[in-house]
C-alpha cells in the first residue's frame, strides 16, 4: 500500500483538527508553540480528555488562561494536540461553570453557601447511616478526578463511612480490560508502552477508532507508517472509520461477533508452525477457565475454530483471517490495540483473553516492538481508579477488599480500623444504579461525570437519581446529572488545582495549578476533606492539607506492589513528563516493559535464565484461556433486525460537558445523527438528513440520517455525545458477568422514516 506524505496527513485526525482551527497541518506543534507572548507565564500540565496523556503548556497571563500549546518536551505528543486539547483553554472561561453551591428547595435548585451545603449533605449522610446502615450510601466516581480526589473519596467511603458501595466510569469502559489483564498476566495494565510503536512493524486494532477517539496516538501511527512503509496495519471494526486509511487489511465484522475470528487467528497460526515453542513451554500455562489443561487439550478446543467457521460467525471471508493470522505471525513484531469495541461487551474478559493469547502463542510480548496494549478512554482512569482501587471490590495497589492481609495493610495507611473495611465487594455500577432506582440506596455523591446521561438503559436509571439523595461535585452546570441532584457543588477545573493522572501507558503525570477556581467554587480534595470532618471522622483527615500530603500518603499504598510508584514524588514529577511504573525509589526512571529483566520487580534469581517472568502469577507463567465465541446478549431478531453500535467522533468527548462549550467543535459537528449504510438507506426509502426513528426494546429516539458508506449493512451507528438527544436510552446494560462491563457496543433495533 502505498501512501503518499498529503494522504498520510489526511489520514491523520490531527490534520482534521488543524484544519478546523484554520492552521496549516504540517508541524502543528511548531504553529502551537509559536504563540509566546511577554507577560505569559506557562505551565507544564497534562490534557484533560482522553487517556493518551498528551502533554500540555498552559499559558496564563494577568491570572487569567492566555493559551494552550502542545509539550514540546513530552515524549507522548512531542508538542502535538488535538483539536479538543488545542481548545481547553475555553472550556476553563466556558459560561455553564458553576460559580456556587446549590441545594433544591420546593423542587428547584437554588444558590445556597458552602456551610448550609456541606451541612446538608453530612447531616443527611449521617441520618442515612443511623438510619440504613452505611450501605444505603454510595459514591461514584470518574476516571477523570484527579489521583489524589479520587483516593480521598475512597478513603472516606471504604475506610470511615464503612461501605465498599464505591464505584466509577471505568466500569463502564475499561473494567473488561482490568479482567483481560488480571487473568491472563497476573496484574492490570499493559507490559509495555507507546514506545513501542516506534518498533513495530505489524499493528492488530480491533474495537476501537484509534483516528477519532485516541487522535494524538493515531498521528504516532501514522508517523511509524510513514517512516517505514512495510509496517502494516490490521483492523477488525464492523464501521470503516478514519482508522481505515492507514489499514492494510479491514476485517469488517458483524457487531459481536469477533470472538470466534480471534480464536481462528489462533487456530492458524498453529496450523502454519507460526507459534514460539520455547516462550510457550517458559513463559505460559493453560487452563480452560476452571481447571489447568495441556496445550494439546488448547489445539482440540482450537479444532472447531476454522477461518471457515469463523468467518460464518462473523459474516467475512476466510481468506482475510488466514491472511491477518499470517500477517501477525510472521512479522517479528506486533502489538495489539484495542478500546470500548472490546471492552463494552458481554464478553468482553473473554476477547481480552483472546487478544493476550495470540501475543502469548507467538512470544510477541516484552521486547521492543511487542504488546498487547489497550487504549484507555479517560485521562485518569488507569491512575486514579485502577491503580488507586477505586472500585467495588478493590483497594489501592492492586488490591482486593476480599483479601484480609490487604484490608489490613490499607488500614493502616488509612490510620481507620481493618475491622471498618468491608470484606465483599460493594455493588458494581449497574448493581449500584439498580439499587439507587429501587430505593435501596438513599444517598449518593458523585464526583466529576455524568451518569444521568452515560448509563446504558437510561430510562431505567434516571428517576432513581432523581429521588435519591443526589450530591453532584461539578464544575458545570447544567448536565444531565446535576439536573437531577439535591445538592451541587462547584469545583475547580483542570488548570485551577493541582494533581497527577495516569495515561494508557502507566504513566503517572503531574498537573500544574496555574489559575485560581472562578466564583466559590473549591477543589474537590477540600470538599472531601470537609465532608469527612463535618460526619466526625476529623481525626481520619486533619493532617491532608494540600494535594501532594494526600499524594505522598497514596505512594505509601504502592510502595512494594507490582505497581510500586515510591520514586515518583511531586518533587521529581514536577520536573519531568512522568513516569511509567514500577519506580520503586527516586533514583528510579521508570519501566518500558514489565515482567522482564529491566523491571526491577523481576526476581534476582531469574535473571539470566528467563526473557520473561510474570511474577504477580504464582509460578511466573501466563495464561492462555480456552474462550469459546459468544455472540452479543440482544442479536437481531424479526422484530429488531438491524444491529446498533455506539461510539465517539473527533470533535466531541463523552457527554459535551466541556466539548460543547467550545463553539469552534460544536459548529464543526452541530447535530446529533445516526450513520446508515447507503444500501440500507435505499432500501428504507431514506435520504441524508431525513429524520429516522430508532427503536429498542428499551425506548425511541427520533434523529437526522447521515447516509454514507461506513457500516455494514444491517448495522447502523449513533455518537453518543449530544445531551438533547440521548442515545443511551436505546443500550442495553446487559453486563459482562467477570467484569461487569455493560454491552453499549451491541443492540438490537429496528429503523423508520419518521
Ligand atoms: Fe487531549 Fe487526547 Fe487530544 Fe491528546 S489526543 S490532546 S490527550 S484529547
Amino acid at each position: 500500500m502505498s501512501i503518499s506524505r498529503r494522504n498520510f496527513l489526511k489520514a491523520s485526525a490531527i490534520t482534521a483538527a488543524a484544519a478546523i482551527i484554520g492552521v496549516e497541518p504540517l508541524h502543528k506543534s511548531s504553529v502551537l508553540a509559536a504563540v509566546v507572548q511577554e507577560g505569559v507565564t506557562w505551565h507544564k500540565t497534562v490534557c484533560r480528555l482522553c487517556g493518551v496523556g498528551c502533554g500540555v503548556m498552559l499559558g496564563v497571563k494577568d491570572g487569567k488562561p492566555f493559551g494552550i500549546k502542545g509539550d514540546k518536551e513530552n515524549t507522548i505528543n512531542k508538542g502535538i494536540l488535538c483539536v479538543k486539547g488545542f481548545y481547553l483553554n475555553k472550556m476553563i472561561t466556558a459560561k455553564n461553570r458553576l460559580l456556587h453551591p446549590l441545594i433544591r428547595k420546593n423542587g428547584k435548585l437554588v444558590r445556597a453557601s458552602w456551610d448550609e451545603a456541606m451541612d446538608l449533605v453530612a447531616s443527611k449522610f449521617k441520618e442515612v447511616i443511623e438510619k440504613y446502615g452505611p450501605d444505603a450510601l454510595a459514591y461514584y466516581g470518574s476516571g477523570q478526578g484527579q489521583t489524589e480526589e479520587t483516593y480521598l473519596a475512597n478513603r472516606l467511603f471504604k475506610g470511615y463511612i464503612g461501605t465498599n458501595n464505591v464505584e466509577g466510569n471505568p466500569r463502564l469502559c475499561m473494567a473488561s480490560a482490568v479482567g483481560g489483564y488480571t487473568s491472563s498476566f497476573g496484574a492490570d495494565e499493559p507490559i509495555g508502552t507507546y514506545a513501542d510503536i516506534d518498533h513495530c512493524n505489524l499493528f492488530l486494532i480491533i474495537g476501537s477508532n484509534t483516528a477519532e477517539a485516541h487522535p494524538v496516538l493515531f498521528d504516532r501511527l501514522v508517523q511509524r507508517k510513514k517512516d517505514n512503509p512495510n509496517c502494516k496495519f490490521i483492523f477488525i471494526d464492523p464501521r470503516k472509520t478514519p482508522t481505515n486509511k492507514i489499514v492494510d487489511l479491514h476485517l469488517q465484522v458483524k457487531p459481536g461477533y469477533d470472538l470466534a475470528v480471534m480464536n481462528a487467528i489462533a487456530h492458524q497460526l498453529i496450523k502454519d508452525g507460526n507459534i514460539d515453542e520455547q516462550f510457550i513451554k517458559e513463559n505460559v500455562n493453560f487452563s480452560d477457565g476452571k481447571d489447568p489443561i495441556t496445550f494439546d487439550d488448547y489445539k482440540r478446543f482450537l479444532e472447531k475454530y476454522t477461518p471457515e467457521y469463523a468467518a460464518e460467525q462473523a459474516g467475512i471471508n476466510a481468506a482475510d483471517i488466514v491472511k491477518a493470522a499470517r500477517m501477525f505471525g510472521e512479522s517479528p513484531t506486533a502489538m495489539s490495540m484495542w478500546c470500548m469495541g472490546v471492552n463494552q461487551r458481554v464478553a468482553g474478559v473473554f476477547l481480552n483473553n483472546l487478544i493476550h493469547n495470540i501475543h502469548l502463542l507467538t512470544g510477541k510480548l516484552g521486547k521492543p516492538g511487542c504488546d498487547s496494549f489497550s487504549l484507555t478512554g479517560q485521562p485518569n482512569a488507569c491512575g486514579g481508579v485502577r491503580e488507586g482501587g477505586a472500585l467495588s471490590h478493590l483497594l489501592p495497589g492492586h488490591r482486593a477488599v476480599a483479601n484480609e492481609k490487604h484490608r489490613e495493610e490499607i488500614a493502616k495507611i488509612w490510620k481507620t480500623s481493618p475491622d471498618k473495611i468491608k470484606p465483599a465487594p460493594g455493588k458494581h455500577t449497574i448493581a449500584m444504579f439498580t439499587a439507587i432506582a429501587k430505593g435501596e440506596i438513599k444517598g449518593l455523591y458523585v464526583l466529576c461525570t455524568n451518569p444521568a446521561q452515560s448509563l446504558p438503559n437510561l430510562n431505567k436509571y434516571r428517576k432513581g437519581m432523581e429521588d435519591c439523595f443526589m450530591v453532584v461535585s461539578e464544575a458545570f452546570h447544567p448536565t444531565q446529572t446535576t439536573e437531577l441532584a439535591d445538592v451541587v457543588l462547584p469545583v475547580a477545573f483542570w488548570g485551577e488545582k493541582e494533581g497527577v493522572y495516569g495515561c494508557t501507558e502507566r504513566r503517572s503525570q503531574h498537573l500544574a495549578k496555574a489559575l485560581n477556581p472562578p466564583g466559590e467554587a473549591r477543589w474537590d480534595g477540600d470538599v472531601l476533606i470537609d465532608l469527612a470532618k463535618r460526619m466526625g471522622y476529623e481525626k481520619g483527615f486533619s493532617h491532608f492539607t494540600k494535594a501532594e500530603d494526600v499524594w505522598n500518603e497514596y505512594l505509601l499504598t504502592t510502595a512494594g506492589t507490582d505497581m510500586d510508584l515510591t520514586g515518583a514524588t511531586y518533587e521529581r514529577l514536577k520536573q519531568v513528563r512522568g513516569f511509567t511504573w514500577p519506580v520503586p525509589t527516586t533514583n528510579h526512571n521508570g519501566t518500558w516493559h514489565r515482567f522482564t529483566p529491566e523491571d526491577p520487580l523481576f526476581p534476582k534469581d531469574k535473571a539470566g535464565n528467563r526473557r520473561m517472568y510474570f511474577y504477580a502469577k504464582p509460578d511466573g507463567k501466563a495464561v492462555i484461556f480456552v474462550r469459546p465465541d459468544k455472540g452479543p446478549e440482544e442479536p437481531v431478531s424479526d422484530d429488531y433486525p438491524v444491529a446498533l453500535t455506539t461510539g465517539r467522533i473527533l470533535e466531541q468527548w463523552h457527554t459535551m460537558t466541556m466539548t460543547g462549550q467550545v463553539p469552534e467543535l460544536v459548529r464543526s459537528a452541530p447535530v446529533p445523527y445516526v450513520e446508515l449504510n447507503p444500501e440500507d438507506a435505499k432500501a428504507w426509502d431514506v435520504k441524508n438528513k431525513d429524520k429516522v426513528k430508532i427503536s429498542t426494546k428499551r425506548g425511541s429516539l427520533i434523529i437526522e440520517a447521515k447516509v454514507i458508506d461506513r457500516t455494514r449493512r444491517g448495522t447502523i451507528f449513533i455518537p453518543w455525545h449530544w445531551p438533547e438527544s440521548l442515545t443511551n436510552i436505546l443500550t442495553i446494560d446487559a453486563v459482562d458477568p467477570g467484569s461487569f462491563e455493560p454491552e453499549y457496543k451491541v443492540a438490537a433495533c429496528k429503523v423508520e422514516k419518521a
